[in-house]
């Protein structure tokens, strides 16, 4: 009998997790990603998760010292730079290029396809037809919607539901250890330091080298910032040219007076130490927040992995690891399917729902002091936790114990 064969819509990490997992299995497999070229420009730091890991080891990728970094305490300044809190933790956290790096170099590079945007998909009781752009058709037995939270393939299938705002958005950012100042450098290495201007939320966090050889220690900044939709966060999504990308803009095309806007206000609001981080980063990226929770995950021989099913808010840290064991799960699936596929998606359905709705659940909760405008109509502002609790929270799932190394 001839391979099964799976198309999966998005290159970027539940699509190759997924598709590297299915390779083992024995399917015949191919990725088609909007972009072209490379995607490491995109993501930051990642908490480092047992399963994570667990996946990545069995697609073949070692996870040994070179991929995680150590994370000794979560700490808290004040507008000065004073320490007001401080947890002892044992975590570890990895880098979303590192992830995604080594989960492309697994995958065949003839079996990923650069620049190929799905334009829409159908199917019948033989199999699934994806068409994109290019006006190139490809057929297979399945197709996985890996392709994110503005996912085509769930918008084909469910086109009246959309992620949601969350009325906060985050500038991020990463910088290389030699552009720390030197006075906290080995802090800024080994902390979480939290910051936490009235209504808004800023870390740092130390994050994995860029390679296995150079060893050039980073770290990296989220500030997460209340902007009203259609004022602050289009303004803040508008280029040099005047053109508007709505509520998401690429990072080289944030505008000059957009990251000199951020950076004095990080002066106002910020300890002096996150305020340098926030002024030494090379490139900021904004990510406007959403979550969305789907009602489904499986339509016939189409299913949703990743952010294209559930999107929960960043502060549980845990959006790769839920990619990651929703493609484990998926293709656990269909390995004991046993000549039925729809009782395999049927299964894999079941297992996953849960997992997602509680993780978007747990990101609305931790932000939920972060939604100005929605505290102010319900009469009453949602209070910001105690600094302990809130410094205790994040991180939560990350690996307990430093990692053996491999
Ligand atoms: C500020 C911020 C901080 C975060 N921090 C963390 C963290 O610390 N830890 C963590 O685990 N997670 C974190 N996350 C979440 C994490 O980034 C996501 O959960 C994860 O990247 C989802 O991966 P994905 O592959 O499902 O989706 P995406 O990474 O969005 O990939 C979807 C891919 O599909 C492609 N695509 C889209 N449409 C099409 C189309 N029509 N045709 C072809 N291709 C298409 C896109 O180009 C993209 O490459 C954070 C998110 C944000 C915003």
């Amino acid at each position: 009998m001839s391979a099964l064969r799976a198309i999966v819509i998005g290159g970027s990490l539940s699509g190759l997790f997924v598709a590297n997992l299915l390779r083992i299995i024995g399917w015949d497999v191919d990725v088609f990603e909007r972009t072209r070229g490379d995607l490491t420009g995109r993501g930051a730091v990642l908490g480092a998760q047992a399963d994570l890991f667990a996946v990545l080891r069995r697609i073949g990728i070692p996870t040994d010292k070179s991929i995680w970094t150590q994370v000794h305490s979560h700490i808290c300044l004040d507008q000065s730079g004073k320490v007001t809190c401080e947890v002892p933790v044992r975590e570890a956290t990895t880098a979303w290029d590192r992830v995604y790096r080594a989960l492309k170099r697994a995958f065949p590079t003839e079996r990923y396809h650069g620049g190929m945007t799905l334009l829409s998909c159908s199917q019948n009781e033989n199999g699934v037809l994806a068409t994109f752009a290019n006006g190139i058709c490809a057929k297979a037995d399945l197709l996985i919607g890996a392709d994110g939270m503005r996912s085509t393939v769930r918008r084909e299938l469910m086109p009246d539901i959309a992620p949601r705002y969350a009325g906060y958005a985050a500038w991020r950012g990463v910088v290389a250890e030699g552009q720390i100042p030197s006075d906290w450098r080995s802090k800024a290495l080994r902390e979480m330091v939290f910051c936490l201007p009235d209504g808004e939320l800023a870390f740092s966090i130390p994050m994995a080298a860029q390679d296995d050889i150079g060893d050039v220690r980073r770290c990296a900044f989220v500030w997460f910032r209340p902007a009203e939709y259609n004022s602050t966060l289009r303004r803040w999504c508008t280029d040099a040219t005047g053109a508007c990308h709505g509520d998401s803009i690429p990072p080289p095309l944030i505008r000059q007076e957009a990251i000199a806007e951020i950076r004095q206000a990080a002066r106002q609001l910020l300890a002096p130490q996150l305020s340098e981080l926030v002024a030494r980063a090379h490139q900021p990226i904004l990510s406007a927040i959403f979550d969305f929770e789907t009602p489904r995950m499986t339509f016939g021989r189409i299913v949703l992995v990743g952010d294209a099913a559930f999107v929960a808010r960043p502060h549980v840290g845990t959006g790769v690891t839920k990619a990651a064991l929703d493609a484990q799960r998926l293709v656990d699936a269909l390995a004991g399917f046993d000549g039925n596929l729809f009782a395999a998606l049927a299964g894999y359905e079941c297992s996953r729902m849960q997992a997602g709705s509680q993780l978007v659940a747990r990101g609305r909760r931790l932000g939920a002091h972060l939604e100005p405008r929605r505290s102010e109509c319900a009469g009453h502002a949602l209070a910001r936790p105690p600094t302990e609790r809130l410094l205790r929270e994040y991180g939560q799932g990350n690996i307990a114990d430093w990692p053996s190394e491999a």
